[in-house]
Formats: structure tokens, sequence, C-alpha cells
């Protein structure tokens, strides 16, 4: 493959380099693309002299590396009317099991396949998606994101799980460790799961050498189901049928956060989604076991699961990546759209430091790489942005819907006007 050169106004590197300021943001910058890889980076200048024989794309706008969305569910495309039916989050839930039930293999997997098709389009490159159902992993796979396929465990107590759900979930985790894109493993949810079959799941994962990704205090009736064990979640679980820990015991009088910390569903290989009903100790806890927060803003307004408390989430310092979730719950795939909720709850709770836009950016950056555990970023996205000023503010304020190309290792994923 021929080295390509890639120049654009404003380059953004997340880290500083070469020509670069302190943001690592370049003027009339450019990227050399050699073999897949970024193989150098620095003024355009600079590195037309050293690289004479590259083949060279001249982008207007900024250029940066690909997004990191830190919590999706791309098979969820096609349920896009339930993110506008106005439920609550109960309610939702028990709707979302429902629908399930009538969705077939294909259904899946070409709902997987515009999820994945969306994510790109929009300059994400990498995802943290969980996948529920096994026709849904090979058409993300064929799509080249990057990222992790979180193999979801979902729905069991005791008896299920040992009658059939750890099998089916061995055999989801075989299939998607057969693909190129990278599997872990994904217990849904302390309310969907007993407790016997969460660590199960998780030490399964663990045994594969897999990384963990679990929803986390999402709204206050998983607060109260935990505490409990009443309320429209313990509801739920009764009309289904599950025998959960939580209602026969009558809740454990502890948080979310640490009723996970108990089943060793916290730690360095894990990120949990949502984190919205997390107070301070909570959120301590979270740092020291090293575990990230995906935010998902949209989706929790959306379901009335409150407001996450990012302000606090990025002053004390906590790790933080930003998910869309899925559009059975959100308005869109597009992280920067994500991106300027988050900011701008932020902003509404009192975050008045003016390194929040670079903050936000480093959260869809290098934020949802840690998540997943990504080493490098190696994609590159091109935004139609003002290049004037701080680009930052810029492809928060004007990035969503704005994405005129996608670069993954190497190849032209999208593409859209005279790029
Ligand atoms: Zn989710």
């Amino acid at each position: 493959m021929t080295a390509t050169l890639h120049t654009a106004p404003v380059v953004v590197t997340n880290a500083p380099t070469a020509g670069s300021d302190a943001a690592g943001v370049i003027r009339d910058g450019a990227v050399l693309i050699d073999n897949g890889v970024i193989a150098d980076v620095g003024p355009a200048a600079d590195l037309a002299v050293k690289h004479p024989a590259a083949k060279r794309r001249d982008h207007a706008g900024v250029l940066t590396p690909g997004l990191v969305n830190a919590h999706s569910h791309l098979q969820y495309a096609a349920y896009a009317d339930l993110a506008s039916s106005g439920l609550p989050f109960s309610p939702w839930i028990a709707q979302m099991v429902e629908r399930r039930m009538v969705t077939t293999d294909e259904q899946w997997a070409e709902s997987a396949r515009i999820g994945a098709f969306l994510a790109l389009r929009s300059g994400t490159t990498a995802v943290a998606d969980i996948v529920t159902d096994i026709p849904a992993l090979a058409p993300i796979a064929r799509s080249g994101l990057r990222g992790i396929s979180y193999v979801e465990a979902l729905g069991a107590d005791d008896d299920q799980w040992n009658a059939d759900r750890a099998g089916e979930v061995n055999t989801a985790l075989d299939v998607a460790m057969a693909q190129t894109r990278t599997a872990g493993i994904s217990p849904h949810s302390l309310y969907t799961l007993s407790r016997h079959a969460f660590t199960e799941s998780m030490r399964r994962g663990r045994e594969l050498g897999l990384r963990a990704h679990t929803h986390l205090a999402e709204s206050a009736d998983e607060v109260e189901f935990v505490a409990v064990g009443t309320g429209l979640l313990a509801d739920m679980a009764n009309n289904i049928g599950w025998k959960m820990d939580a209602i026969s015991c009558g809740g454990f009088a502890h948080t979310p956060t640490t009723e996970l910390d108990g089943l060793e569903g916290l730690g360095a290989d894990v990120h949990v989604a949502h984190g919205v009903h997390c107070d301070s100790a909570d959120r301590a806890l979270l740092r020291d076991r090293g575990t990230a927060v995906a935010i998902c803003v949209r989706s929790n307004k959306i379901l009335g699961a409150g407001r996450p408390p990012i302000a606090d989430y990025l002053a004390e310092g906590s790790p933080i990546g930003i998910g869309t979730d899925s559009l059975a719950s959100s308005p869109s795939l597009d992280l920067l759209e994500e991106a300027r909720a988050a900011r701008d709850l932020a902003l509404a709770q009192g975050y008045d430091l003016p390194d929040l836009n670079a903050r936000i950016w480093q959260a869809i950056t290098l934020g949802g790489a840690f998540c997943l555990g990504l080493d490098a970023l190696g994609d590159l996205a091109v935004f139609d942005v003002p290049t004037q000023g701080d680009p930052f503010a810029a492809l928060i304020d004007h990035g969503a819907g704005e994405c005129v190309a996608t670069v993954l290792g190497g190849t032209f994923v999208h593409r859209r006007g005279g790029q």
C-alpha cells in the first residue's frame, strides 16, 4: 500500500508532538499513513519534504484521530422508534424485553450493519459495543470498526443460568473470539442477573482474559432495587419470573456501586456505563478500582434516568469516556452530538474551567481508549468545522453531522463531498 499524506488546516493529535502546541494542535499539519498505521505527524511543509513519494490528500477543516464510543448497542439501530416513545426507564426496559422476542436473526444482522455504518459515518472508529445476539457479531466485524464486542449475559436467575444461559453465553463468546474484532463480556446489570449469574459471567470472561463492561447506577429504580429489593424493576423481575436475590432478601442496603464491588465487578479490566446515581463515595470507589465510566447524557435524559454528575467526575479526575448508548434510547450514534450534550450538562452543573471543551474531547478519544484498554488510536476523521480559534470548541459546537471523511487503517470508509 502506498503511503498517504493527509493534510489539513488544523490537525488535532491529542498529545504534544513536533510542531504542535501544548494541547497537541498543529496548524497546517499533516499525518502520514503508511501500511495502515500512522507513521509520522507534524507540520505539512516538513512532512511533504520528508516523504516526497507519498500520495497527498489535502482536506479542508479539522483532522483528528478517530473517535471512540465508550458505550453502545449497535444491534438496536432498528429500534429507534423506542427512543421516541416517551417511555421512562422501567417500562422501556420491559418493552425492550418484549420486542427482542420477535426480532429475527436477519433483522439483528441488518440492524447491526446499519449501526456500524452510522458510527463510521460520524467519525467513530472504535466502539464498546454490547452484543446480545450472535447474528449481530459478523456485520460489525466485517465493517472494520475497532473496539470490543462485549457478549451480553442478560436476564437470568440462578436456575436459568445453570439450565441454559451459561451455555449460551459460552457459545457466543466462542463465536466472538473466532472473529477478528476483540471479544469481551458484558453481564448486563444488577437487576437482570442474579448474583450467581453475574459473578459467573464475570468469572468466565476473566478466565478467558477478556475485558468486561456492565450497566451501573443508571436509574433511581436500580438504586431502589439494590437497596431494598422493591420498585418497578422488582415488579418486572417478578412478572418475568426471575427469582432475584435482592427481592428475596429485601435488598442489600447499599448502593449499586458497592454491590458491584462486592461481586468483584470492578477493576482496571472493567468499565461501566452510565454511573448516573453515584455519590462521592461511589465515585471514589470507582477511581480506587481503576474503573472508568462511560457517560451517556442523552440516553439518560430520554429514559428519565437522571443526570450523570459529569462536573464532579471531571473535577475529581475520574477516568471517563462518552457513549451514545443505542438508538433505542438515543437520538443518534453521532459522538460529537453526544459530546455537546455532555459539555452543556457539565456547564449547567457549574464546571467553569477553561479546559472543559478539551476535556470533553479527551473523553471521546483517549478516555474512550482507556475504557476499552486500547493502546493506540491509529485512525483518522475529518470534520468540516471552523478552523479559526479553539479547535476543541469548534468540534464540539459544530462537529455533529459534519464528518466529511473517516479513514480506518489507511482506507477511506466514509467520504462526503469533494473529500
Ligand atoms: Zn446500554
